[in-house]
């Protein structure tokens, strides 16, 4: 599954948030590749197509995808050169596919904040350095050990050390790796590296539980909006506090108090779906009587690699793939009428899957 870590100063509330994710936990039987770990939430993936397939299929059994949460804690100013748990933390970070940065935005005098008042700027900067700092450090060591490679004058090696260098340059000037352009090639010199400002970023802003209907009353939350939207990154108002009452409650009782909230639904889910977004990511599903499943990739994963996520085996011996679009199979209400109509294709190891794709595998053992 891929994994969100949760980052942000001591006391913004992760924990609390981190505990909701927790509790609102998946089913781990259906995960059995997800990772087990005090630090690690499971959670599923909200989708509403799922129900309309299981209308449709009425499987014995429905498996949603799965996303993990990290929980980061021990990021300080100065964990990068070893404060507070320092460099721990930062290979915990290394690991994950995204980054979810909880600022502060609540204000509540009997909880302390760091830095004595609450400044979502000053916040987000902290940590920002933090991870730009931990990125030099790496980059340095890379390129003295590029350098000494330049010698025999080989154009690759030249590549390298140039792209190494205007990364390291734009960090120099507070940028985060992923603010440059890169091309193909220079994706991959610095992939191995798992730079930590080269993941994507989504901000939870945490605001007061009677603020969760409006927020973006809250000046705070308008600041760090004017600061992500500069960096092309996403905000998501929250409230930690909320969403750990949210976890405790199911099915009628969750609809009802985020109704009183005013709200259409979880932050939780909010925050899943942006990370879906922010990572291009896509799901298809497989609709059999046994199991409605839905599994994520990449955009642009070819149809063997699709089948890949569901077993090696699958990739390895694929032979096609019959496929209907999930608005083609909902429309017809049943795969017959959808065969009917000729909306179901077979494709080969060149096609493409969709977001929304229902998917069933035909492969030699
Ligand atoms: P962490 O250090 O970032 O993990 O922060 P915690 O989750 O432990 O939260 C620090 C304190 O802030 C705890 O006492 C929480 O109950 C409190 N807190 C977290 N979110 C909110 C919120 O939305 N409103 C209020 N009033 N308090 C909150």
């Amino acid at each position: 599954a891929l994994k969100a870590g949760i980052v942000g100063l001591p006391n913004v509330g992760k924990s609390t948030l981190f505990n909701a994710i927790t509790q609102a936990g998946a089913e781990m039987a259906n995960y059995p590749f997800c990772t087990i770990d005090p630090n690690v939430g499971v959670v599923e993936v909200p989708d509403e197509r799922l129900q309309r397939l299981v209308e449709i299929v009425t499987p014995h059994k429905t498996v949603p995808t799965a996303f993990e949460f990290i929980d980061i804690a021990g990021i300080v100013k100065g964990a990068s050169k070893g404060e507070g748990l320092g460099n721990k933390f930062l290979q915990h970070i290394r690991e994950v596919d995204a980054i979810v940065h909880v600022v502060r935005c609540f204000q509540d005098d009997n909880i302390t904040h760091v830095s004595g008042k609450v400044d979502p700027l000053g916040d987000i900067e902290t940590i920002n350095l933090e991870l730009i700092l931990a990125d030099l450090d790496q980059l340095e060591k890379k390129i003295e050990r590029s350098r000494k490679n330049l010698k025999g004058g080989d154009k690759k090696v030249v590549a390298e050390v140039e792209c190494l260098e205007r990364i390291k340059e734009a960090l120099y000037a507070d940028k985060p790796a992923r603010s440059l352009e890169l091309s193909d090639d220079e994706k991959l010199i610095v992939r191995d590296l798992h730079l930590l400002t080269m993941k994507p970023v989504l901000y939870a802003a945490n605001v007061s539980e009677d603020e969760v209907a409006n927020s973006d009353d809250n000046p705070f939350v308008k600041i760090v909006r004017d600061f992500a939207s500069a960096e092309g990154a996403e905000v998501i108002p929250i409230s930690a506090k909320v969403e750990s009452e949210i976890a405790e409650l199911d099915g009628d009782d969750k609809a009802m108090f985020l109704e009183e909230l005013g709200l259409k639904e979880s932050g939780l889910n909010r925050l899943i779906k942006a990370a879906y977004r922010e990572l291009g990511l896509y799901t298809y599903f497989t609709a059999g009587v046994q199991e409605v499943r839905a599994w994520t990739i990449h955009k642009g994963t070819k149809a063997p690699q699709a089948a890949g996520v569901i077993h090696t085996d699958f990739e390895r011996g694929f032979i096609r793939a019959e496929v209907v679009s999930y608005e083609a199979l909902s429309t017809n209400g049943s795969m017959a009428a959808a065969k009917e109509k000729g909306l179901v294709r077979l494709e080969g190891k060149e096609y493409l899957v969709q977001d929304g794709d229902v998917m069933h595998f035909r492969f030699n053992v």
